[in-house]
């Protein structure tokens, strides 16, 4: 029998990184879950442990093309993540962003469901204010080689305010902060990954720039505690809300911690920083803490352990190269 709070939950890029990570979230809290994904970033293979469960279901979809499904939630995760990624088809990553939102907003808008955005610090672009409040409207280049995905989040953002306006959806939008841990692919293209990959397989830590730029890293069982927090929240809290760990540090000092937690003897090389990599990145959480409760609970050792962990078992089990068949041309790590 069907419980009272047992919803039908829709995760569009539900085979991602977060994506997996919030469908096994949100069955283990009894929902009913329809995962949807075009497999452009994501894998099969990060939710083949949940085909057990009854209820949960994958379809194969590009969120740019309508989708007709009848659910009460809809948290819209679809887009590639990584800067490789989302800058191999640039126009295909504002296409999801935009495109991609106006059908996830129009699915909520004929269901009457509640739907979260997955946005991003990148909103912020290279920051002149530090932490990053929400109220801070961001220094964002609309021609940069990162404005695919810096103005297509921008932009899916006012799609969700305008809809909010025009026919009074409940929407939230959640502004995430670099996030990592478990079900990063290895070829995923962002800092973690790649260290970790490198540091284990003994080839050199590709440092970009001299290491001096900062970043805040967030475990990713933190980030599904405040997406799923933030879901719960009244009507009338929308956000914007930043959604991570302000414990920030320089590349330089990420490197370091990797190296020692993998015991790794890699060698630092330097290659140039990539155009428009922002200097630095804090998120200011007061907003998160006073209207979810949230604060992260996971630090750099427990979460960087656990990563480094989940990367040595499938290096050591030989699941490590048939993963990276997937994407060869867009193969970054090694
Ligand atoms: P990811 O690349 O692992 O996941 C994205 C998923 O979306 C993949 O499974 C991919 O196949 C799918 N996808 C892409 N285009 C699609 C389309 N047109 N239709 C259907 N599915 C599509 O990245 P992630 O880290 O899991 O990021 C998930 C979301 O969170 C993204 O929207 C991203 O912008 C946002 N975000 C993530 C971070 C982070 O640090 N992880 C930071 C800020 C924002
Ligand atoms: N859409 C969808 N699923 C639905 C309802 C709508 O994918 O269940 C898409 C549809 O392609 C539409 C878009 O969402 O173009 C925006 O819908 P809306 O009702 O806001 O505007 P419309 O374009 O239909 O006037
Ligand atoms: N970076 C690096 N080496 C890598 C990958 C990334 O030095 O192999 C740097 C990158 O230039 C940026 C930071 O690490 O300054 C975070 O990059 P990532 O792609 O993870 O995320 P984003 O730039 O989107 O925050």
């Amino acid at each position: 029998m069907k419980d009272a709070g047992q919803k039908k939950i829709l995760v569009t890029g539900g085979a991602g990184f977060l994506g997996s990570h919030l469908c096994e979230r949100l069955l283990g809290e009894g929902h009913d879950v329809l995962c949807v994904d075009n497999f452009y970033t994501g894998s099969k293979r990060n939710v083949k442990h949940l085909h057990d469960s009854t209820s949960f279901e994958l379809v194969r979809h590009d969120i740019t093309f309508p989708l007709y499904v009848e659910v009460d939630e809809i948290y819209n995760m679809a887009c590639p993540a990584s800067p490789v990624h989302y800058q191999n088809d640039p126009v295909q990553t504002t296409k999801v962003c935009v495109h991609g939102s106006i059908n996830m907003l129009g699915l909520a808008k004929r269901v009457k469901a509640k739907i979260l955005q997955a946005s991003t610090s990148e909103v912020y672009g290279d920051p002149t204010v530090h932490p990053q409040p929400e109220s801070y409207c961001g220094t964002v280049s609309p021609i940069g080689p990162r404005a695919c995905y810096d103005e297509g989040k921008r932009c899916a953002e006012t799609l969700f305010f305008d809809y909010r306006r025009q026919y009074n959806l409940p929407i939230k939008v959640a502004r995430i902060f670099n996030t990592y841990g478990p079900r990063m692919h290895p070829d995923d293209g962002r800092v973690v990954s790649n260290f970790i990959v490198q540091a284990l397989t003994g080839k050199p830590i590709t440092m970009y720039g001299d290491g001096s730029q900062t970043r805040s890293f967030c475990y990713v069982d933190d980030l599904i505690e405040g997406l799923t927090r933030l879901m719960a929240t009244p009507d009338d809290f929308t956000g914007p809300v930043n959604i991570g760990n302000p414990a920030e540090a320089t590349i330089l000092e990420l490197a370091e911690k990797i190296l020692a937690i993998t015991g790794s003897k890699s060698e630092l090389v330097f290659r140039p920083l990539p155009e428009h990599d922002p200097k630095r990145r804090q998120p200011d959480l007061t907003l998160a803490r006073e209207k979810l409760g949230y604060s992260p609970k996971v630090g750099w050792d427990e979460g960087l352990e656990k990563t480094a962990a989940y990367f040595d078992e499938i290096l050591s089990t030989g699941r490590f190269d048939a993963m990276r068949r997937i994407h060869p041309e867009r193969r970054v790590a090694t």
